[in-house]
């Protein structure tokens, strides 16, 4: 564990699968803790939480409140636990209600299977990718959400953060800026080795990862952040390069994938171009989530169109690029 700032503590948690690893922030102010994220839901990472807090003079019960940046499992796996043992309040944004326990949710998986079809994905793929989620062992413990984060500050004893809405990672994803320290707990939206992971949401084909992911990158460049604190990966100093990284990255890999249309081709078939054809079923279920936030963004651009073909999407350039 690593003071990051004064009272705010970086707690490194380990997981089981990529990323090998997740930060959750424990903050100490006169009212009391504040955990930002909650690691995955496995027993090694409760006792290391325990263990940690009981080296500030704290535990468990003594979290009062747990700010969640988004809803995946590696961020909210033990707020339910947390909040049964000692009644904090978990506060994430209004967009995370219908993310969060889709595992038990038939439309969702009748949307999966759907999806994966119209990509072009192999069926025998789409189906163990649905058995995976739903024998997920490390499934964050069920809970319902105490308040919605509101795009504010917040104050508790000495300390003040604003929380930022930055979507694109995930529909409902917030970054928390403090201004005094000049620090952003910054999830999963900016992460220094790696470029956040865009996929759709199946429940609301209205939503554009990559366009908000990309307005999220411009709104974080208006503040005045000094260091930024990562869920993954160490944290580092230097935002606008890394922001300027990430726009280069998803422009070049936008005119990758325009270039690879020569005739019509289905996202699957470009996902295999781009990310390779021995993947595992994972890997697939990433890589056709990216090449499709990137295939939606160009037919928003209208560089290319989007046609149903026996039940699939398939991509035709309309226009060259320059
Ligand atoms: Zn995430």
């Amino acid at each position: 564990m690593e003071e990051v700032s004064k009272n705010l503590f970086m707690l490194t948690l380990p997981m089981p699968f990529r990323l090998m690893h997740v930060h959750v922030f424990i903050l100490l102010t006169e009212e009391g803790v504040i955990l930002f994220d909650a690691g995955l839901n496995t027993q090694e990472n409760f006792h290391l939480l325990s263990q940690a807090l009981n080296s500030l003079g704290k535990n468990i019960k003594d979290i009062r409140e747990i700010f969640i940046t988004h809803f995946h499992a590696d961020h909210c796996g033990m707020a339910g636990l947390i909040k049964e043992i000692g009644g904090a309040k978990i506060a994430m944004s209004a967009a995370a209600e219908g993310l969060l326990g889709r595992r038990k949710n038939e439309i969702f998986y009748a949307q999966f299977r759907d999806f994966c079809y119209k990509c072009g994905l192999p069926q025998t793929t789409a189906e163990s990718l649905l058995t995976m989620f739903v024998h997920f062992k490390e499934a964050p413990r069920p809970f319902e959400i105490d308040s919605y984060i509101e795009e504010k500050s917040y104050r508790r004893g000495n300390f003040l953060w604003e929380a930022l809405f930055t979507p694109g990672h995930s529909p409902d994803h917030v970054s928390f800026y403090f201004p005094k320290e000049k620090l952003l707990i910054a999830g999963d939206h900016i992460l220094p080795e790696i470029t956040p992971n865009l996929s759709p949401d199946l429940l609301s084909p209205q939503y554009e990862p990559l366009k908000e992911f990309l307005t999220s990158l411009e709104k974080i460049q208006g503040y005045n952040i000094k260091k930024v604190l990562p869920a993954h990966g160490t944290p580092f100093l230097d935002l606008n390069r890394r922001v300027e990284e990430l726009k280069n990255h998803h422009r070049l890999r936008t005119e990758l994938i325009h270039k690879s249309l020569s005739g019509e081709k289905n996202v699957f078939q470009i996902a295999c171009e781009i990310f390779g054809e021995d993947l595992t079923d994972f890997d697939y279920f990433l890589a056709i989530g990216e090449t499709f936030a990137h295939l939606q963004y160009l037919v928003a651009t209208g560089l290319i169109k989007e046609n149903l073909r026996e039940g699939r999407f398939c991509y035709e350039v309309l226009t060259q690029l320059v």
